[in-house]
């Protein structure tokens, strides 16, 4: 058994972040400046996207791109209850309903097939997670949001950098929001970004980052700048700090390296469990990337004497990391009391509910550390 507990993540944080950052910091403008500017013009371009607007979370990202599409009161917004709860607060706070929506039971994620049943005359937006960081079909759910007439805002979360037909995620929607939190793909500490081909999007997300200021402190503080600024809408305050641009310049910039290491640990976990009786390897789909932001197999619990709550127990006792991704949301008390779904309604998360466990992946896993994951999923799931 291993000696040391192995964390279910780790950043990876290399000289290139330590310099970036500490280069900032001796530059001594550390809230919003040049470098977020950077960052937003070199994410926009390495994905292909017309607008990027840096703000702290992708909670943020995803709560401006609702504001900026007009959702309010008497509004609905179709989100697949097997995601983190960050979409449907920001369509709470904005004063419109969530409604869950189903999804796959393999893949974990929501298609046209899962969104359409839960669209009304009311439905203003629908927000696809890209589960795992393996890109929905957004050919598919873009048909659908065409012709039902609703906006698409994909939550990509979990899914930098990943093409889906040919393009990056991040140019197929309305808009889509990326989060840059500790665990994520790219990791600012926290962070997001919003990208759109809309410019009344992108200017009104911008303008509402700092609190409908007309002109952002960088400018104003600057000699040529000026102390005048008007007030244009009430904003909010979510700009993305100086500091976290330094670290998202220095991990775009290892991009590639930081995938490959991601996608050679699926890999491994994958071989090991592909003939395995009871654990089941994710899903992966044909024509589109995975950035394998997350490694979800699937226990035949049916087939087994223990629970995957157990399961992740034993895990533990093994001094490893694992985690649940995700607790549908209906399930919580909050959403329970609020809306009252019955879980039967959706069939695809109940059965992934009771199946799922993520496994550590991060890019700075030894293959030793893999094949301890790999020894001890073996000896439990007997
Ligand atoms: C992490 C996560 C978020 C929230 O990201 P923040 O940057 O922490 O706001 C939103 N959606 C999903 C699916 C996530 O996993």
């Amino acid at each position: 058994m291993r000696a040391t507990f192995l964390p279910f993540h780790m950043p990876s944080i290399t000289e290139a972040e330590i310099s970036e950052v500490v280069t900032a910091l001796r530059d001594g403008w550390i809230t919003s400046g040049p470098r977020v500017r950077l960052f937003e013009a070199a994410f926009a371009e390495v994905i292909g996207a017309r607008y990027a607007v840096a703000v702290n979370s992708c909670t943020a990202a995803l709560h401006l791109a609702l504001e900026a599409f007009g959702v309010g009161p008497g509004d609905e917004v179709v989100i697949p209850a097997m995601t983190f709860a960050a979409a449907a607060e920001v369509v709470l706070h904005l004063g419109a309903k969530p409604v869950f929506c189903d999804v796959d039971p393999d893949t974990l994620l929501a298609g046209p097939e899962h969104i359409e049943p839960a669209v009304t005359s009311k439905t203003k937006v629908a927000i696809p997670t890209h589960h795992s960081g393996q890109p929905c079909d957004m050919d598919g759910i873009m048909d659908l949001a065409r012709r039902r007439g609703f906006k698409v805002l994909d939550d990509a979360a979990h899914c930098f950098p990943v093409q889906f037909n040919g393009r990056f995620v991040g140019t197929h929607a309305d808009a889509t929001a990326f989060s840059f939190y500790s665990t994520k793909t790219l990791a600012c500490g926290e962070g997001g970004m919003l990208t759109t081909a809309d410019e009344a999007v992108a200017k009104r997300a911008r303008l509402m980052t700092t609190h409908g200021m007309t002109v952002d402190g960088g400018a104003r503080f600057k000699k040529e700048g000026t102390w005048f600024y008007d007030i244009a809408a009430p904003g909010f305050k979510c700009n993305l700090p100086e500091l976290s641009a330094a670290l998202g310049l220095a991990q775009l910039g290892r991009r590639d390296e930081l995938l490959a290491a991601r996608a050679r640990i699926a890999a491994r976990y994958t071989e090991a469990f592909r003939d395995h009786p009871i654990v089941r390897p994710p899903v992966v789909l044909t024509g589109r990337g995975h950035c394998w932001h997350l490694y979800v197999i699937q226990l035949e619990t049916e087939q087994m004497s223990i629970e995957r709550n157990r399961f992740i127990e034993e895990l533990k006792l093994r001094n490893i990391g694992a985690s649940v991704h995700f607790t549908p949301l209906y399930r919580h008390s909050f959403y329970r009391e609020l809306l009252g779904d019955d879980p039967q309604k959706f069939p695809g998360c109940e059965r992934a509910y009771r199946r799922i466990v993520s496994l550590p992946i991060w890019p700075g896993m030894t293959d030793g550390d893999v094949d301890d994951v790999i020894v001890a999923v073996w000896e439990i799931a007997r």
